[in-house]
């Protein structure tokens, strides 16, 4: 095997629905990297933006171990993002993912953390060379749903490890060996969410990467385009071939592509207010420990929300628990409430929003035993999907008094998180 090296395109495109590209790509012929920032208003690409410059600069460093160095880079990224949080409380809770690969050698060193992914095209075969640090993967993990039901699941874009300026996420880090022809795809959920692998590996192999890039993000754009969608294309050839004049990568620049591309601006430092701010489903991506011991954290900050209730500093923690939501039954009818379920002596934290119209009595029985316990929902937005699922349901109970094996019953509403204190 001679030398190789990579001929490489970086695309962008903000979507069909969102106002901000909150996503960062990069791409030289040394470094690929894609950071899709979270946060809400315009701290997400505050936070992919801080990684994003933070790891450029590193591309010129060049004599120690790659592992070292993109583990050092992304240490010091955190770090920056860690020092942003402290110096402007109004971006709390920011953070992005990370995908990158760095090339030294004829080897590829991928780190991974969050939901961005990498895929290898290799002989028309498509692979996915990274692992979704999401609650629907662990899920895929344990057996209890299918690749198909994850990519319907309401909470498919909640995130369980994402670079947030502490010290307790870490990415993964590994090899990975290329070969001459080889494609590779970094993306951000934009495109991963709105096109089928299927549809990725036919649009990665056309043309040449300008041509593959355009492909990947038209498609995404067709399919809907509801959140920022972007590309970054590579493609191994041998050290020594020519380069084609034709392609954006020929004069041997760096592409930066998306938040970290724009100019820097100031911070407004209107941080919107905690109550009657808008529903982004951005902000409420990642859920801090969700997953293993996220139901175990959920009612540990209920419980130290009470205590604080009791303690007299009860107006915050009031205010606190009517932004949280959930799904319960209400005189036989599916129903959204504000508020939590936990009784309180002489006050009441939850009211109801809504009744849905939605039976208790239609959905199969698993599912009216879940309403009867009550569903969490982090915001209106997550309880309306749970109400949206349900619904379904009810339908096919309904319509069909003998349905045939449905080919996704229940397991969808079981991989929600437990509203159980108890599990
Ligand atoms: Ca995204």
């Amino acid at each position: 095997m001679g030398d190789l090296s990579f001929r490489y395109a970086a695309l962008t495109d903000v979507g069909l629905r969102r106002h901000e590209n909150q996503d960062s790509g990069y791409a030289s012929s040394r470094m690929l990297f894609i950071a899709d920032g979270m946060g809400g208003a315009a701290a997400g690409d505050l936070a992919s933006s801080t990684i994003a410059n933070t790891l450029r600069q590193m591309d010129a460093e060049v004599d120690a171990e790659p592992r070292e160095v993109l583990a050092g880079a992304i240490q010091r990224a955190n770090d920056r993002l860690g020092d942003l949080i402290a110096d402007d409380p109004s971006v709390e809770g920011m953070g992005t993912t990370l995908t990158a690969l760095l090339f030294d050698q004829g080897v590829f060193t991928v780190a991974h953390i969050g939901d961005s992914r990498a895929y290898r095209l290799r002989g028309g075969e498509l692979t996915q060379i990274t692992k979704d640090h999401t609650f629907v993967q662990t899920l895929v993990d344990e057996g209890s749903l299918t690749a198909a039901e994850a990519r319907e699941h309401p909470h498919k874009s909640l995130i369980l490890r994402a670079l947030l300026g502490r010290a307790d996420n870490e990415a993964d880090l590994y090899e990975e060996i290329p070969q001459v022809g080889d494609r590779y795809l970094l993306c951000s959920d934009g495109l991963s969410d709105m096109v089928t692998d299927a549809d990725i590996a036919q649009f990665l192999g056309e043309g040449n990467v300008d041509q593959a890039a355009v492909s990947l993000v038209t498609g995404a754009l067709e399919m809907g385009g509801v959140d920022n969608v972007t590309v970054i294309v590579a493609e191994i050839v041998a050290a020594d071939s020519p380069v084609d004049p034709e392609l954006s990568c020929a004069n041997g620049q760096p592409q930066l592509v998306g938040a970290a591309a724009k100019l820097p601006r100031p911070r407004t430092g209107n941080a919107p207010l905690p109550s009657g701010r808008s529903l982004d489903d951005e902000e409420l991506r990642y859920a801090p420990g969700e997953g293993k011991s996220g139901t175990r954290t959920r009612w540990l900050v209920i419980a130290l929300g009470f205590t604080i209730l009791l303690i007299g500093a009860g107006w915050a923690a009031y205010t606190w628990s009517q932004d949280q939501y959930f799904v319960a039954d209400f005189d036989g009818e599916v129903s959204i409430y504000r508020g939590v379920q936990t009784e309180v002596p002489f006050i009441d934290l939850s009211s109801l929003v809504s009744q849905t119209g939605v039976e208790t009595a239609t959905l199969p029985p698993y599912n009216q035993q879940l309403v009867d316990g009550g569903i969490t929902a982090g915001s209106l937005d997550e309880a309306q999907a749970i109400v949206d699922e349900l619904r379904g349901l009810a339908r096919i109970e309904t319509i069909e008094p003998n349905p045939s094996p449905s080919p996704s019953p229940s397991p969808q509403i079981s991989g929600l998180p437990s509203p159980s204190p108890s599990s």
